[in-house]
């Protein structure tokens, strides 16, 4: 394992255009993020912390500056690179969960490895480590509405990292549970950077979340606050 940054963003800038009006999301962002760590991006809402993981996870393109991921450029790979690259390198939790609603637990966990036809003997052995892993080999063949929105989120982590991952983005993984629930969640993705040896970044406003990851980036109106000053320090902001 070379010592490399996983992750690095160099002079990151979006502009949404919609008519006549800009929105400017994302200014000049330049941060790195390390093999095993998990980084916490703070702010607002509208602070531009989902444009941000879209440049990283190569769901979008930034309009000025670059992305690299585990070596690639993410920011100039042609289409089809960019849906390797989300098949193989990154591993996505949203808010919204985004299982497939008629299949079970086990088989969301098992979609991206149908993805890269992993034969079926290693995709079950993998679904079964993973579902224990998140605590739910009970809950196997239960369908995504018959399992609670904390449950419905284990599943969601535990199919991010189905393919081994590099990075984990996660963009406010906990914003639709309650607040025990949340900070379980938090915990479990804490405990995966750990043993699966992924790297993560994700995305929180939830202060008492932060207090897990290894570093916090706070955005603030698309840009980077510096560390270390005042805005980072007051609880809550
Ligand atoms: P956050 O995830 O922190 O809430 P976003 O990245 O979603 O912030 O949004 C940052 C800014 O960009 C906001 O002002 C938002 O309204 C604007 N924005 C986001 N997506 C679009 C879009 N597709 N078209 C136009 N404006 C957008
Ligand atoms: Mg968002």
């Amino acid at each position: 394992m070379s010592d490399e940054p996983l992750v690095i963003a160099e002079g990151l800038r979006k502009v949404y255009r919609t008519g006549p009006k800009e929105v400017v999301a994302l200014r000049d962002v330049s941060f790195t993020v390390n093999p095993g760590e998990l980084v916490a991006v703070r702010g607002r809402s509208g602070s531009g912390k989902t444009t941000l993981l879209n440049q990283i996870g190569g769901l979008d393109r930034p309009d000025a500056g670059r992305v690299v991921v585990a070596g690639e450029t993410v920011s100039e790979l042609p289409e089809a690179g960019l849906l390797r690259l989300r098949r193989d390198v990154i591993g996505f939790v949203f808010q919204s969960f985004g299982l497939i609603p008629v299949l079970s637990a086990a088989e969301n966990v098992g979609v991206p490895m149908r993805l890269t036809r992993t034969p079926s003997g290693e995709r079950e052995d993998r679904i079964t480590m993973l579902l224990a892993m998140v605590g739910l080999e009970k809950h196997a063949n239960q369908r995504p509405y018959e399992l609670s929105g904390g449950q419905q989120q284990r599943v969601a982590v535990a199919r991010a990292l189905a393919n081994r991952p590099r990075l984990v983005i996660a963009d406010e993984p906990t914003g639709q549970l309650d607040s025990q629930t949340a900070r379980q969640i938090m915990q479990l993705l804490r405990a995966v950077v750990r043993s699966e040896g992924v790297t993560a970044l994700v995305a929180t406003h939830d202060p008492a979340l932060l207090t897990l990851a290894d570093r916090v980036l706070e955005l603030h109106d698309g840009a980077l606050v510096p560390a270390g000053s005042p805005a980072q320090a007051v609880p809550g902001a």
